[in-house]
């Protein structure tokens, strides 16, 4: 039996029909009906329900209810809700349904379905107005709810488009799949339980700010909750059914959820999915007010996102489209693919593949730009400089020889080389630069050195003269030096002389790229600490010659799979052999109760005649604050701890000029502890130094340590690093053993990789690589991936210039104009 009377389909099961088709064509935006899709059918089918037989109850009110939450449902459910809905339409009107017809990106209004009966009723109208959005480039303002508050506080987040909105990829999730008991909350972890609210307070605190107290129990106990904001008391009343996640702290003696997200149970479904997304927060727009802007901006766009890899490509590397992973990264939900978390990870690869591959190819194709210029081939007189060689007063390493050997064929090749060198403090990179350095002034080219700051810049100068000194008067390269503090008259005659190719080798700081500075014939330039320079710089080093050959040079070492990844227009010779006869520089771990036995130590060494480093812990991410906090500590110092000695102090918020002045001091042993903020980080070179002394070690990550560790242990005398820290957590505890065990630059960069994963480990090197946002939840493979498809991309389309990757080249172009800072 059927529902026709009289022969006729009722109106109301026509009229759903017709929606669920619209919503069908217009890719299932719940904007097929003025007041929601849920709303439209419920109204009907309530009436519907009036006049129906017992037999047809059942499934008006399934059909009903497979619709009613239809706003809140991700769009691949609407889909299979309206297939189904339509199929009990069918049902009962025993009519085959219409073949479901693609979304479409344009709304059509609904054709009239000629073959039912005349609707008794007007067709519903088409979208209401807050729904058009015709483009991933609309303004977010066309989002309902939208106004111009919230417009404000999308755009602090780089939020100003529905398409940006996509990419406002959440920071991270709560599972609210995996609710703990109360009872067994344990401190310090991250739990998300689910009770009611027992009682609810708010009171200020001894700061005067308000604090909402809330104890939520569940079968098994109580738990406080506290928040600072005064809403929240509102929003919870005792009796709620909520859900809680955060950090389990301690308050006045008993376990507190502080700041905890938080969601009412069964109320709204976009907050109580399984896993919900948090994103990054600022004033005036809650998570709360956030995730359903997400969800409509995926629901209006699902049309429109479009897939930029080709689908052979895509298929070859097993990656899910672009479309279905917007919709996960946001609202992960199970699929036939897996469950919410193997759906979120494989939707978060797909978004990360993109940023690397537009990373790789943007580094690749550098390379090759810049490779297809002409450059100068020198020709490189091996016997001179095999007689430099043998006038040094050591033999090169293996890794010593490689490097230059790798360097030397470069150099002779008409392209311009781009090569890095890396090599951890000490492993020799200077002899390896000056011989390189040496190779082209002998063929007639000068060379240019260009270093961080006036102390590096001189101490290369020395280091340079060291090495040419072994040379007969007449076969001496001549050096000009060139930094902001070589004054008027003295600059005018390094000018001319640069100009006129009566200088060699011209070592500087970035005074060397100012307009003024000319050179002859410039052939080579060597960048050190190459990460502190920015691409217009290093572009206008290039240009003060024909395509020279550049040669950057770092310390920092990269374990070999990221080296490859993150210098991916660089090719890369790597020093991973120490100069013979270093000795080891002792390494301990002491806690805080045995500081002062750290300050008596540091006194017997500078009492026989050394000199000592004590960097002082992180006080914060802020600079002025860790500064005032330095200063105090100097003068805790110098006054209670060491008042007969001489006592320096080095932090960010000095002016260059101070800072040099104080290194300087400390270099020519005016000072006899330098206390620095991790300032000193790079570069230098004080033989006297035996001490470094870290205090809040455990603050400082991996390769940050090992820098400050290399500061010592550079001269004749046996060299000491103590490590002070306080409870740490594994993590912290892993890495200050690393510090003891192993003196390697590259296993230490490798262990630190290990523990933070690529995307923070890439993030704290200021590496200047633009929104590598979603690094932080990949591995290693991936990067390695987006490497190999970006070589095969290019050997296929060496331009970007075919139809096939043009989609591929507008992300590369649009990820690489935010790129502030060079990466190579
Ligand atoms: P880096 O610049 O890589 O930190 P340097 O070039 O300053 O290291 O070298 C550190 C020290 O090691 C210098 O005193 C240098 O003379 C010395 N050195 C370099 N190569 C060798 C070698 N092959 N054998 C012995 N000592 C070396
Ligand atoms: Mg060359």
């Amino acid at each position: 039996m059927d529902m026709r009377r009289n022969g006729q389909t009722p109106s109301d099961l026509i009229q759903i029909d017709k929606v669920l088709q619209l919503e069908e064509r217009k890719g299932y935006r719940d904007d097929a009906a003025t007041n929601g899709v849920a709303r439209f059918v419920g109204e009907r089918t309530a009436r519907l329900l009036t006049s129906a037989g017992p037999d047809m109850r059942h499934r008006i009110q399934k059909l009903e209810s497979l619709l009613a939450e239809y706003a809140e449902l991700p769009s691949p459910q609407r889909q299979s809700a309206v297939a189904e809905a339509r199929r009990i339409v069918g049902d009962l009107t025993n009519r085959p349904m219409q073949a479901t017809v693609a979304p479409v990106v344009a709304p059509r209004a609904a054709k009239p379905d000629t073959r039912a009966p005349a609707p008794a009723r007007r067709a519903p109208r088409a979208a209401k107005p807050t729904a058009r959005i015709g483009s991933l480039a609309d303004s977010v303002r066309l989002l309902p709810g939208v106004g111009e508050s919230r417009a404000k506080a999308l755009a602090q987040l780089g939020v100003e488009t529905v398409g940006d909105l996509l990419h406002l990829y959440p920071r991270k999730y709560i599972d609210y799949g995996n609710v703990q008991p109360i009872a067994s909350s344990l401190f310090g972890r991250l739990t998300t339980i689910q009770g009611t609210v027992a009682s609810i307070e708010t009171r200020r605190t001894a700061t005067g700010r308000e604090l909402v107290d809330a104890v939520i129990a569940d079968g098994t106990g109580r738990i406080h909750a506290v928040w600072f904001s005064p809403w929240v008391a509102r929003q919870l009343v005792p009796g709620t059914p909520v859900s809680l996640s955060g950090r389990v702290e301690q308050m006045r003696g008993h376990l507190v959820l502080q700041n905890p997200e938080w969601e009412i149970l069964g109320s709204e479904t976009l907050n109580t999915g399984r896993i919900i997304p948090v994103y990054p927060l600022v004033k005036n727009i809650s998570q709360k007010g956030l995730r359903p802007l997400v969800r409509h901006a995926l629901d209006a766009t699902r049309a429109l996102i479009v897939e930029p890899l080709p689908d052979d490509l895509r298929a070859d590397e097993g990656l899910l489209d672009m479309g279905q992973a917007l919709e996960w990264i946001h609202f992960p939900v199970e699929g036939p693919t897996g469950d919410a978390a193997a759906n979120l990870r494989a939707a978060q690869q797909r978004v990360a593949f993109d940023q690397f591959l537009a990373l790789q190819l943007g580094l690749l194709s550098r390379k090759h730009e810049w490779q297809s210029q002409p450059g100068t081939a020198i020709n490189v007189n091996r016997e001179a400089l095999s007689a430099l060689n043998e006038r040094l007063p050591f033999a090169l390493t293996g890794a010593q020889r490689r490097s230059l050997a790798e360097i030397l064929r470069d150099m002779s090749q008409p392209q311009p080389m781009t090569r890095l060198l890396q090599g951890d403090v000490g492993s020799g990179k200077t002899i390896v630069a000056a011989l390189a350095a040496y190779a082209a002034i002998l063929d007639g080219y000068q060379v240019a050195l260009m270093a961080p700051t006036e102390i590096l810049a001189e101490q290369h100068a020395r280091g340079l003269q060291r090495v040419f000194e072994a040379l007969p008067d007449d076969s001496r390269p001549r050096i000009g030096f060139l930094t902001g503090s070589v004054s008027g008259a003295q600059r005018t005659v390094v000018y001319a002389a640069a100009a006129a190719g009566e200088i060699d080798l011209l070592i500087g700081t970035h005074a060397l790229i100012q307009e003024d500075v000319e050179f002859a014939n410039l052939g080579l330039a060597i960048i050190d600490e190459q990460h502190r320079f920015g691409v217009e710089q290093r572009a206008s080093l290039r240009g003060k010659g024909v395509a020279p050959d550049v040669l950057v040079m770092t310390a920092t070492p990269i374990p070999r799979t990221l080296a490859l990844t993150l210098h991916g227009d660089l090719d890369v010779s790597t020093l991973d052999e120490m100069p013979p006869g270093r000795q080891p520089i002792e390494t301990y771990r002491v806690d805080g109760r045995q500081r002062a036995d750290a300050y008596r130590f540091i006194r017997g060494e500078i009492e026989s005649g050394r000199q000592a480093f004590i960097v002082f812990p992180l006080v914060e991410e802020s600079e002025t604050v860790d500064a005032r906090a330095a200063v105090a500590e100097h003068e805790r110092l110098s006054g209670e701890v060491f008042p007969d000695l001489r006592l320096g102090l080095l932090h960010g918020r000095m002016r260059p000029a101070e800072k040099d002045a104080v290194m300087e001091a400390f270099r020519d042993h005016q000072i006899d502890i330098l206390v620095s903020t991790s300032v000193i980080e790079v570069g230098i070179d004080v033989p006297n130094a035996t001490v470094m002394l870290i205090d809040g070690a455990d603050r400082f990550g991996l390769s940050q340590l090992h820098q400050f560790r290399g500061r010592v242990g550079r001269g004749a005398q046996k060299s000491y690093c103590i490590l002070i820290s306080g409870d740490t957590g594994s993590d912290g505890n892993a890495r200050l053993q690393a510090m003891v065990d192993t003196q390697d630059g590259f296993k230490l960069a490798q262990i630190d990789l290990e523990l933070r994963g690529p995307g923070d480990f890439l993030g704290t090197r200021q590496s200047g690589l633009p929104e590598l946002d979603l690094a932080m939840f990949a591995d290693v493979r991936d990067l390695e991936r987006a490497r190999a498809v970006a070589e095969r991309i290019l050997e296929e389309d060496p331009n970007l210039e075919s139809a096939r990757f043009a989609l591929i080249r507008a992300r590369m172009d649009a990820f690489w104009k935010r790129a502030i800072v060079d990466v190579s």
